[in-house]
């Protein structure tokens, strides 16, 4: 089965965020349109562990997976497009590789040996890169490496790429992904950042066999053969990747330059027959033809950077256009939320969406945004930290506890309605300890979730260090707000909704992760008809 595995590699040059992970995952969506099985992964060069202890304002959202790894939001993407879970073994940083191999000389694995980068740390990183790939589920693997090719933290992935693409002969293929600016002032296309980003990964041992080019303007066929000439390719493997209107059309852009036939083509793997794209067009049409607008008020800490929130900004996306309706986000930064302005902030909203988020700063100001929606009508969605807000602001207003609180941001709080999990009592590390993952929850019948998710046990991820207190559960039930969703093993309330609200839902999960093109969440899809309602009413 091994070796019948087909790899991809894909590079990036020239600068960062180029879009290695839509071009990998729209990719990926081409060849499993033709039938093919296939997951991407993505190696990370930096020395977390993994990027759960990194602030999103560093690198956007932590994703969680069905098994519990906080990874990086690329994976986000696979999962949307491909619609298939991703897990641990998808996402691999140097400070996993190299955690790995130090226990290993600890533990005496290389007794007598010196251990070096090459070979024990390229061996570590090449055995994570054939994992999926040995799992049998697979016949295509996509292998993302992250940062740029001449970082000196790539190198040992650049050189563990150059070793496996001798060592698995055909079934390997190289992409590498660069930039080709325009400079406005000749009216020109540059070739030569590609060329040098080319060299230096051929000084590295490693020769592309496909160009994506990142550009703000159409390739002509001359700068495409000028391309191939100085790259060692031929020029139907120079793929132009202009800025599209929305990352779902990428597919359909790499599509019409047959790129999913140029890669099947240097793997020797048959290309009869067309992707069917159906479905995907359908959402596509959807997405781009929408008949009614809505504007959603998402508020959180670090909407500075909108990457911080990217599941549930694409999450948003899906929902609307299973809606036929564009999904208007109006961010909101939770700290400039006072009880004076927060009414005018949030005037005109059709659906407030509360974040999630951790520590004190600017959670006054999401307490504040689930007042308004709840005394207005508003359509609410609270997430994670913003569940746990809507259950203190309803405990303060309508229960009269003035003081309720979580004890994370007030640790000496007289009504702690949100308290730290019995199991988070004892863990001191940081990096992987908060509950993650895949949880079951159990639905409350007669709830509005449990006839949304049309099923009445569901399971969905988490990543918290706090939890509702069960201690007050009888006293907000009788004030009118219910638990909808309650956890079978421990009986923790994973879900809350105020039954007399039009639309008031708080999960104490993330529905943000589960949402994809294929499958849009319905949480979100109804939040955002809710909000459709609401307009219109
Ligand atoms: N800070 C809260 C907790 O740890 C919520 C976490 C979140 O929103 N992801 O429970």
């Amino acid at each position: 089965m091994a070796s019948s595995t087909k790899y991809i590699f894909v590079t990036g040059g020239v600068t960062s965020s180029l879009g290695k992970g839509i071009v990998a995952s729209s990719l990926a969506n081409l060849l499993q349109a033709r039938g093919f099985s296939v997951t991407i992964q993505k190696f990370d060069p930096y020395i977390n562990i993994d990027p759960g202890t990194l602030n999103p304002y560093e690198h956007g959202e932590c994703y969680v997976t069905d098994d519990g790894a906080e990874t990086d939001l690329d994976l986000g993407h696979y999962e949307r497009f491909l619609n298939r879970p991703t897990s641990q073994a998808n996402n691999v940083t140097t400070g996993r590789i190299y955690q790995h191999v130090i226990d290993k000389e600890r533990r005496g694995d290389y007794l007598g040996k010196t251990v070096q980068v090459i070979p024990h740390i390229t061996d570590e990183i090449k055995r994570r890169m054939q994992m999926l790939g040995q799992s049998g589920e697979y016949e295509i693997v996509i292998t993302e490496i992250g940062g740029t090719v001449g970082d000196i933290e790539a190198l040992p992935y650049i050189e563990s790429v150059r070793q496996l693409r001798w060592e698995l002969g055909r079934n390997c293929v190289s992409i590498h992904l660069t930039l080709v600016p325009f400079l406005k002032a000749t009216g020109e296309l540059k070739t030569k950042p590609t060329q040098h980003s080319v060299k230096m990964l051929q000084e590295s041992g490693v020769q592309p066999d496909i160009l994506v080019c990142r550009s703000e303007h159409s390739l002509s066929d001359e700068i495409k053969r000028k391309l191939a000439l100085f790259c060692n390719v031929t020029p139907d493997s120079v793929i132009e990747s202009l800025d599209a209107k929305t990352i779902y059309e990428v597919p359909q852009l790499l599509l019409a330059q047959n790129m999913d036939e140029v890669v099947l083509n240097k793997l020797g793997l048959p290309t009869t027959g067309s992707p069917d794209m159906g479905r995907w067009s359908d959402f596509l049409n959807r997405l781009v033809n929408p008949t009614s607008t809505v504007e959603i008020g998402l508020i959180g800490k670090y909407v500075e950077l909108k990457d911080s929130y990217k599941s549930i900004s694409e999450a948003l996306i899906h929902a609307g256009a299973e809606n036929h309706s564009k999904v208007e986000i109006r961010w909101i930064h939770s700290e400039d939320l006072t009880p004076s302005n927060a009414s005018k902030a949030l005037a005109g909203l059709h659906g407030v969406l509360v974040a999630p988020g951790f520590g004190s700063r600017g959670f006054e100001g999401k307490i504040e945004a689930v007042r308004i929606a709840r005394e207005d009508g508003i359509p609410f969605l609270g997430i994670c930290f913003g569940m746990q807000a809507s259950v203190i602001e309803y405990a303060r207003h309508v229960l009269h506890l003035p003081e309720a609180n979580s004890s994370e941001v007030d640790p000496t709080t007289k009504h702690p309605v949100i308290d730290l999990m019995e199991e988070q009592k004892k863990v001191t590390e940081k990096g992987g300890t908060m509950r993650l993952g895949a949880c079951d929850c159990n639905l409350t019948e007669g709830s509005l979730s449990r006839g949304l998710y049309g099923r009445s046990s569901i399971a969905e991820r988490h990543r918290h260090r706090f939890e509702f207190n069960n201690a007050y559960l009888a006293d907000l039930e009788a004030a009118g707000m219910i638990a909808a969703g309650i956890n079978p093993e421990t009986g923790l309330v994973e879900i809350v909704e105020i039954p007399s609200h039009p639309w008031f839902v708080g999960v104490q999960f993330h529905p943000e992760y589960k949402s994809t093109v294929a499958n849009p969440h319905p949480l979100f899809v109804a939040f955002v008809a809710a909000a459709m309602t609401h307009k219109t009413h």
